[in-house]
């Protein structure tokens, strides 16, 4: 099924992200020599709760810790979008009066309109806001995850929400199946987690009739893959390292294959993000 090649990027968009990668890979590092986290027990509160670990425990994030890389990622964000310059300034001031300890909580629960009400008392754009925190917070949230990826990566791993990180809870909107045994990995652009799901399944819905799932491409784009379910109308991004040969940064595959979001979308394909309980 092959479809026309896809547009290019806005100019720079890719670089930006490209750039944030990089700050937040820095930060991570920097971290590693300060933040430790101790480790719960992965597999018993999924299977107790069936909620992702971050919404259950308390990980012991300090408010000044997100309060300095809130900071930093302002200084970042001067440097890599001055079109937003207002908005960073605007919370630039606003950051003494904020209780940083309150707002990892919101942010983990997640509680997105007591984020939203911060945000209108500052006199910004709720989802820059989020976005900024987001960000800032996402290299502590790397540092924590990385205790559990053996956890998450052992055979009998199992989770019933393949499209939501058993870490931190954000939403994934791409996989990748594994070059040397084809398994399907959900990724997580948030904390870097991976989870295993099931290859011919929709993470949407459950289906997995053969009949029912099947994929679209792109011309010359082999490995790129929108996997679609007849069923619930989902889609699911997938990069297969079997037909490429080599893995990729999935954090910039997410971003660069927008155009195939899009295609999906053209389609009647959802990722199911605007539904009431995704
Ligand atoms: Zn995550
Ligand atoms: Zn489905």
């Amino acid at each position: 099924m092959d479809n026309i090649p896809p547009a290019p990027l806005p100019e720079g968009y890719l670089d930006f992200f490209q750039s944030m990668e990089s700050w937040q890979n820095e930060q991570t590092i920097r971290l590693q020599k300060t933040f430790a986290h101790t480790k719960h027990d992965l597999v018993m509160r999924l299977r107790e709760q069936k909620k992702p670990l971050l919404s259950q425990i308390n990980p012991h994030i300090d408010g000044d810790l997100l309060h300095g890389l809130l900071d930093q990622f302002l200084v970042f964000l001067d440097e890599n979008r001055p079109s937003v310059r207002a908005l960073t300034q605007q919370l630039r001031v606003n950051l003494p009066k904020l209780d940083f300890d309150d707002l990892i909580k919101f942010f983990l629960v997640p509680k997105e309109s007591e984020l939203i009400g911060i945000a209108k008392q500052i006199e910004i754009p709720g989802d820059f806001f989020i976005f900024a925190l987001d960000h800032a917070l996402r290299p502590v949230l790397r540092i924590i995850a990385e205790s559990y990826q053996a956890d998450l990566a052992a055979a009998d791993f199992h989770w019933d929400l393949p499209t939501i990180c058993p870490i931190c809870g954000a939403k994934s909107h791409v996989s990748r199946l594994r070059q040397d045994d084809g398994q399907r990995m959900m990724f997580c652009d948030r904390c870097f987690s991976e989870w295993k799901t099931r290859y011919l399944f929709c993470v949407h819905c459950g289906c997995d009739h053969p009949n029912d799932i099947s994929y679209l491409s792109v011309e010359g784009q082999d490995a790129r893959r929108v996997y679609v379910c007849k069923r619930c109308h989902g889609y699911l991004k997938t990069y297969d390292e079997r037909t490429s040969g080599h893995p990729v940064d999935m954090f910039i595959e997410n971003i660069s294959t927008i155009y195939l979001d899009m295609l999906a979308q053209e389609q009647g394909y959802t990722n199911h993000d605007q539904d009431p309980l995704s």
